[in-house]
């Protein structure tokens, strides 16, 4: 069975959007993983097909409705379904490589996108929603941030990328960020490449590699270094 993703937005037209391109693209052609995409506001109830509505205590911007919301997300999910239930959400746990590889080795996911000031609190309970981010920043819609999660995910899963070392090594996946590379070529506006890598001991390679990315991160990542000194596995 392959990893399923339902996706709950007012704008689903935005899907596949980047995620129908390249690896994500070709995969989904392949049936390595599908997307649905649904509508929020078919399970609108008034004449005028309004979705939100004022802050209660006041204040600016809207909040997208209970009701509505928790019946788009029962009618996407279907007896039985185990697949956890995300919501897109400034406010969530951040979205890191563990996370991902998670929910790469599971079902699928069904991913709320908020809108507007956010989500009724109501539905976030009783729907038992996970709230995700993807940065302390603030976007205008989920949709973004789904189709960052979803990138994330689909590039782990089985067959999707070509060399499967690639998903091994590089940032993260080892607590660290990943050592620079090279290509032709071999000079470049007076830039040579470094002779360890065109030497061809492999043993020397993986150590140089080794101390660059230690380097870079503690430069760069002192919260990821110090994890990696103390051992913790929480990349
Ligand atoms: N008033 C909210 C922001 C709402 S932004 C607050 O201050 O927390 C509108 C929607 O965009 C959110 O409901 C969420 O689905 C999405 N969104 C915005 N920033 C996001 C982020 N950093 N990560 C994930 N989703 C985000």
């Amino acid at each position: 069975m392959s990893f399923a993703a339902t996706i709950l937005s007012l704008y689903p037209d935005m899907f596949p959007g980047p995620l129908g391109a390249s690896l994500a693209g070709r995969a989904l052609e392949r049936g390595d993983w599908s997307l649905e995409a649904r509508q929020i506001r078919d399970h609108a109830t008034d004449r005028h097909r309004s979705v939100d509505d004022t802050p209660a205590g006041g204040g600016a911007g809207m909040v997208l409705r209970a009701d509505i919301l928790a019946s788009a997300i029962d009618a996407a999910t279907p007896e039985g379904d185990t697949r956890p239930r995300l919501l897109m959400s400034p406010r969530g746990r951040p979205l890191d490589q563990a996370r991902v590889r998670t929910l790469a080795g599971g079902p699928g996911a069904i991913i709320v996108c908020g809108r507007f000031e956010g989500v009724d609190q109501r539905v976030i309970e009783t729907r038992n929603l996970e709230e995700v981010s993807v940065g302390d920043y603030v976007l205008s819609g989920g949709e973004l941030a789904a189709m960052v999660l979803l990138d994330a995910v689909v590039r782990l899963l089985p067959g999707v990328m070509g060399n499967v070392e690639s998903g091994a090594f590089e940032s993260f996946e080892t607590g660290l960020l990943e050592h620079p590379h090279y290509t032709r070529p071999r000079d470049f506006e007076g830039l040579s490449i470094p002779e360890i890598l065109t030497s061809g001991d492999h043993a020397r390679i993986d150590r140089w590699r080794r101390a660059e990315a230690e380097e870079l991160t503690r430069q760069r990542r002192p919260d990821l270094w110090r994890r990696h000194l103390t051992g913790e596995d929480d990349a």
